[in-house]
């Protein structure tokens, strides 16, 4: 089972392949493929022919939200540039590397705060608990398992995602990490977002108003 993993919304109905227009109401399945997690969306009206009958667990899905389409606006040239910490948890789930589950998992909870992250679900994989967000905006899908961190691991590894914050990935530049040696030139990163907090904030405290 492969628990990292992001999953962007469709533009189209991927049961009848209509493509969505704006503003127009949709239905996001989540199945469990044992592999991965596989998302569907589909229309309202594949929805309420398919798949809408019959409990859940019987259709085989765990999880399923509904949601309202929104064409995507032109990219802002900045966006690309800045390195915040939802731009770093994509890379990091990208590189699907064991040593950066509980940074991703912090930088996910940081996100949910600044609610540019919202939990859908917790599901059980593996008798590991996942928790599956949504980025609000765009409506992609991030699968993040727990790390199950103890309170003496907490500040190495938020001060792992300052780090990462700062400078970046290691190796970021180079897309083959075949070269013994460092890159040239460090990665190239902004400076970070000034709306972020100075420091990480533990999972376990309540959300600030
Ligand atoms: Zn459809």
């Amino acid at each position: 089972m492969n628990d990292w993993n992001i999953q962007s919304r469709a533009h189209q109905c991927q049961a009848c392949g209509k493509s969505y227009a704006d503003k127009e109401p949709y239905h996001t399945l989540l199945f469990d493929e044992k592999k991965d997690y596989l998302r569907l969306d589909v229309c309202e009206t594949c929805w309420k022919g398919q798949y809408s009958q019959g409990a859940n667990e019987r259709k085989g899905f765990i999880s399923y939200w509904q949601g309202v389409y929104e064409a995507p606006p032109p990219a802002p040239p900045e966006a690309i540039k800045r390195e915040t910490a939802e731009t770093l948890l994509r890379k990091l789930i990208e590189r699907n590397d064991p040593q950066f589950t509980a940074a991703a998992f912090i930088l996910a909870v940081m996100l949910e705060r600044k609610r540019l992250l919202k939990v859908k679900e917790q599901h059980q994989s593996e008798g590991r608990r996942v928790f599956i967000y949504e980025q609000p905006k765009t409506g992609d899908v991030f699968t993040i398992p727990d790390p199950q961190l103890q309170l003496d691991q907490l500040e190495e590894v938020q001060h792992d995602v300052a780090e990462l914050l700062e400078h970046g990935l290691p190796g970021e530049a180079a897309p083959v990490p075949a070269a013994l040696e460092p890159p040239a030139s460090p990665p190239t990163v902004a400076s970070p977002d000034h709306s972020a907090p100075p420091a990480v904030p533990a999972p376990a405290e309540p959300a600030a108003a």
